[in-house]
């Protein structure tokens, strides 16, 4: 049924041979009494036409009309519409051209839905690129005018010890801020450039998941968020890239402390996950992310269709480049683990990372754990 629509179009499109033949034979006619030539050539040109703007339907179409009404006016016996051996050469020479003719156009044709969708393509490459830019201008922009404020305040004499001391925790964080932004622009064109590498070996996965924790506490504190990290005991130690990996569980726990309102809970995880995996999980109870954003968080530049739906413009009013996660997995597929995302708006959000249990009987330079390898 769904095809109904385009088989009429198609059809309209061979009715071209109609009024190309029509012409074709009116202009004979005209001709015919001064002109004494053959006339098979302009039935050839409305073959040619008609197949060149009606497709192989449209030039057989007006290959049999132009037959018949060949057979018909202008060959013996006349006014009949039997065809002698002229009238079948004809039919074979204005049927091949029909063939040859409305190949090149479905060619021409194709070329230039590729070239349309190409420039579509390129278009959206291109807004991407600009609403990045207008991102990471922001970002770039609003802890440098903080630093600049807080600086003019503390130049001013009458700023007692305790604000001084607030205002430059308040400028190295701002630091903090925009060296985290430059090193994942930095590590996106490194990643880009083939010459980020992992190497794993064994590490405890439960301390650098505590390491983490610590890491973020002041800016969990400062929005009022409760960190907790709970690890099972026991646990087998990993086998992962420990920088790496650290700054995958950074950027997911960041995400935590930024997306969940003031006051939230965050929970740092590690637990078996059967022989030979082991599950990290981040989980909060923030706002979560929308059924249609889930798959889509781990994309380069993805920041989620804000409220006011797909076109209007990304990531709402969250800071961020939508690089994170992508960076997060990326880390964590070069060292041979997974990631994932559980969450329902509203509720709040469950990350995963598992990686292979650390084996002793592996040799790294010669098993197929990834050794020195360039990420992706
Ligand atoms: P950024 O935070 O800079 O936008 P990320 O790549 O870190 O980029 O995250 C991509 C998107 O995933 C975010 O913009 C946000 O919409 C969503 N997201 C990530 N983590 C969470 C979370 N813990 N809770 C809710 N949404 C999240």
């Amino acid at each position: 049924m769904a095809g109904r629509p385009e088989q009429k179009a198609q059809f309209a499109r061979w009715l071209v041979a109609v009024p190309a033949v029509a012409v074709a034979l009116g202009g004979t006619m005209l001709v015919a009494p001064y002109v004494q030539a053959d006339v098979s050539a302009v039935f050839l040109a409305a073959v040619m036409f008609s197949a060149w703007k009606g497709g192989l339907g449209g030039g057989m179409l007006a290959t049999v009309l132009s037959s018949l009404v060949r057979a018909f006016f202008f060959l013996p016996p006349a006014y009949s519409f039997t065809l002698d051996a002229t009238g079948v050469e004809e039919l074979a020479i204005f049927g091949f051209a029909a063939l040859v003719i409305s190949s090149l156009s479905a060619a021409r044709e194709e070329a230039t839905a590729r070239e349309q969708a190409a420039r579509v393509e390129a278009e959206n490459a291109n807004a991407v690129k600009d609403e990045f830019l207008a991102a990471v201008s922001h970002e770039l922009r609003t802890p440098l005018t903080t630093i600049k404020t807080l600086t003019r305040i503390l130049q001013r004499d009458d700023t007692t010890d305790d604000e001084r001391r607030e205002y430059l925790g308040d400028i190295a964080l701002e630091c903090d801020r925009q060296i985290d932004l430059i090193s994942n622009l930095l590590d996106l064109s490194r990643i880009r450039a083939g010459i980020v590498t992992v190497t794993p070996r064994r590490v405890d996965a439960g301390v650098v998941l505590r390491e983490c924790g610590r890491a973020q506490s002041v800016g969990a504190a400062e929005r009022g968020h409760e960190v907790s990290v709970d690890i099972e005991g026991g646990l087998p130690d990993v086998c992962a890239d420990r920088d790496a990996l650290r700054r995958a569980i950074s950027s997911i726990v960041e995400n935590a402390i930024k997306y969940t309102p003031d006051g939230g809970r965050i929970v740092l995880r590690a637990r078996s996950d059967g022989a030979a995996h082991l599950a990290l999980e981040i989980g909060d109870n923030g706002r979560g992310i929308r059924a249609e954003d889930v798959s889509h968080v781990f994309e380069r530049f993805y920041r989620g269709v804000p409220d006011g739906g797909p076109d209007s413009v990304r990531g709402g009013v969250m800071p961020g480049i939508g690089l994170g996660l992508y960076l997060a997995s990326v880390l964590v597929r070069g060292m041979g683990g997974e990631i994932d995302v559980s969450s329902a708006e509203g509720t709040g959000s469950t990350f995963t990372v598992r990686l292979p249990v650390w084996r002793d009987d592996v040799d790294l330079n010669v098993d197929d754990i990834p050794h020195e390898t360039a990420v992706r």
